[in-house]
């Protein structure tokens, strides 16, 4: 097959002790999973239905290593969110609760960094949330730590901290619905793929981050991250108006 323009790369993450890597497909993330969460962003936690909004693949960033991520563009405001992840081995559609879980390879700790500004005015605007959510580079993610090596943690703390300073620190048992029923429930809209993301939703405790700042998020029993925030380059003075 002849492609008329260069493909899109494989975005993939590192998987714990293993060598082979896991390839990314679609980044489903859930919004306010936590009670305290979404009363600090102003809603009810009420156990409506789980909503979700995706990334796109090119959000991946592997930080099972220390890596670093530019502060991106058109925000005064970029917000870390730490999150349980899920990463998807087995596929299928309509999904029973009960049998949720055997289609989960394994999961992770990672950050929904935000574009929180651009976020809450489409929000209120009611607008779709891409500009603030589903940039490059907004899904920092940790090693995968697979199932049959770490089973499926049903509590489990989970913490951020910026320059030392803890900023968010929860336990996973919190989270409204469970991982077994965001991905039962996700299913029943769109048929599940592997390689498939979904990122879990955040605890209280969001900030906004400055370049300079280093951002450490962990998970227990699932390893940590560290990310440190580079300034962006300034716009050439063609890009003007
Ligand atoms: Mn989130």
């Amino acid at each position: 097959m002849k492609l008329a323009v260069s493909a899109p790369l494989i975005h993939s993450l590192s998987i714990s002790q293993r060598e082979e890597r896991f390839p990314v497909n679609r980044i489903f993330c859930v919004g306010r999973n936590y009670a305290a969460h979404a009363r600090e962003m102003g809603k009810d936690p009420d156990r409506e239905p789980p909503f979700f909004f995706m990334k796109p693949s090119t959000a991946i960033v592997d930080a099972s290593m220390p890596t670093s991520v530019v502060y991106p563009s058109k925000t005064h405001n970029y917000h870390h969110e730490v999150e349980l992840v899920i990463a998807v081995g087995r596929g299928g559609r309509d999904i029973p609760v009960a049998q949720a879980l055997e289609h989960v390879y394994g999961y992770a700790v990672g950050l929904d960094m935000t574009r929180r500004d651009l976020q809450l005015e489409a929000r209120d605007k009611g607008r779709p949330w891409e500009f603030g959510k589903s940039f490059s580079k907004s899904a920092p993610i940790g090693a995968i730590y697979r199932v049959t090596d770490s089973g499926h943690p049903g509590t489990a703390r989970i913490t951020l901290s910026v320059n030392g300073k803890t900023q968010q620190d929860s336990d996973i048992g919190k989270m409204i619905w469970s991982s077994a029923e965001c991905l039962a429930y996700l299913s029943e809209y769109e048929p599940l793929e592997p390689g498939d993301i979904i990122m879990t939703g955040t605890p209280e405790g969001v900030s906004a981050v400055s370049a300079g700042d280093v951002l450490q998020g962990a998970i227990e029993r699932l390893g940590s991250l560290q990310i440190s925030i580079e300034a962006g380059s300034p716009k050439p003075a063609s890009e003007g108006v």
